[in-house]
């Protein structure tokens, strides 16, 4: 699950990471009021209005804007809210922004010049490690400095058994090339932020950037997280911080069926059960010279309900140019799922405008192939697994 700036800094300041403060807002009033606020609790003289939505790169497309007024803050609100933010990491059309971070201003001058830095920590999967990425270039594209300059990023590994241990924390502002107060304070901020995301069964946090304040403080001025979906039994009070709008609509809707689906850009939609039968099944759509629209296992319990819901999935996708039914019955009778592709024809009726392939094979195989040959329907049965993958070949000619 990934989680807005907003919710990723709450929950960095609640295991005392130092953060870039603000309030949350969705119309320029409650923005204006935000900046009032924001002011009695930091002084802030300025605020940064940040546009909210699951994507990076906003400063580059006008989605982070600077206020120096009550008036900007709310010319910029009225600019920013509703607006479709185009940046180098959302979909060309852009996403739509329904909620503001009105930010008080951190990059003001001081002692010292602020100066920006990058820290990551994600699970290494092929050291089976929790790693902290971090480099002096921070503020910028994180793709961008490994291909130039990559000896400007430094890994750390921490163990899960020990944790992040002292002497890693002092290398890491060492490594940054920090002195005296900021260098006591980025120790802080590392061991605070390592126990946050270890705390919160994270699976990505992205700090770009972490800023040396003026005042030699170290804080988080952008947070990307993911939090480990399976680990959210764990903290119940995290399961609201989901967005649906940022999420694809079919996935949502299957996700609350408890079926498995994830979208893919090919053309033959695929209804299969089991994950490991679902991952060969798009594997023989692929060496058939088609490309799966999506992955779908419909489970153990592949009764008429599912069958007809899982239908109805896929042909929400408008690039299905045909459908593979690929069941192999073990616990549940082929001639019970037949059945279900026969109902959920019936209940759906002409909106299937697509070729179905139907592949039944184990319990009850042969009286499958018989109900669906019999129904009259335009469903194409087939029994071996070569045998579907020729019949999806012909159909999309
Ligand atoms: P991103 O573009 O989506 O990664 O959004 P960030 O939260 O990283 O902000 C983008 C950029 O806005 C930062 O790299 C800063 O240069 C700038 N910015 C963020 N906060 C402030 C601030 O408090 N004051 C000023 N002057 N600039 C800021
Ligand atoms: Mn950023």
């Amino acid at each position: 699950m990934n989680l807005h700036e907003y919710q990723g800094k709450n929950i960095l300041e609640n295991f005392g990471v130092g953060i870039q403060r603000g309030f949350i807002a969705s119309s320029p009033k409650e923005a204006i009021n935000s900046a009032k606020k924001l002011t009695e609790l930091t002084n802030t003289k300025f605020y940064v209005i940040k546009a909210q939505i699951h994507a990076g790169g906003r400063g580059k497309g006008g989605g982070v804007k600077l206020a120096k007024s009550f008036r900007d803050v709310e010319n910029i609100s009225k600019d920013i809210i509703g607006m479709s933010l185009i940046t180098p990491q959302t979909p060309p059309e852009g996403k739509k922004v329904s909620k503001i971070l009105i930010a008080e201003d951190v990059y003001y001058s001081g002692e010292s010049e602020p100066k920006e830095f990058y820290v990551s920590i994600l699970l290494n999967r092929s050291i089976g490690k929790n790693m902290i990425m971090y480099s002096t270039e921070g503020g910028m594209d994180i793709e961008s400095v490994a291909d130039k300059t990559p000896h400007l990023i430094f890994n750390e590994e921490i163990d899960s058994a020990m944790g992040l241990l002292p002497f890693q924390a002092r290398k890491i502002a060492f490594n940054l090339g920090l002195k005296g107060k900021a260098f006591k304070s980025m120790i802080k901020f590392i061991s605070n932020l390592y126990k946050a995301y270890v705390g919160s069964d994270a699976t990505l946090f992205e700090i770009n950037p972490v800023l040396k304040t003026a005042d030699n403080n170290i804080i988080a001025v952008d947070a990307k997280v993911s939090i480990d979906d399976n680990a959210l039994f764990r903290h119940p009070d995290y399961i609201e911080l989901r967005d649906f709008e940022e999420e694809n609509p079919v996935e949502v809707e299957a996700d609350k069926a408890g079926l498995n689906y994830v979208d893919l850009d090919g053309n033959v939609g695929c209804m299969v059960n089991g994950a490991g039968l679902a991952m060969a099944t798009m594997d023989l759509i692929k060496q058939s010279g088609g490309a799966p629209a999506n992955f779908l296992d419909v489970g153990g319990t592949a009764d008429a309900k599912r069958v007809e819901l899982a239908f109805r999935l896929i042909l929400k996708d408008p690039n299905v140019k045909a459908i593979l039914v690929n069941i192999f019955g073990g616990i549940v009778r082929c001639d019970r799922v037949a059945q279900g592709i026969i109902d959920a024809y019936k209940n759906i009726g002409d909106n299937i405008k697509v070729p179905i392939i139907v592949r039944l094979q184990g319990t009850n195989s042969e009286s499958a192939k018989t109900l669906i040959q019999n129904s009259n329907l335009d469903v194409i049965a087939a029994t071996a697994f070569e045998e579907a993958a020729i019949k999806v070949q012909e159909v999309l000619g």
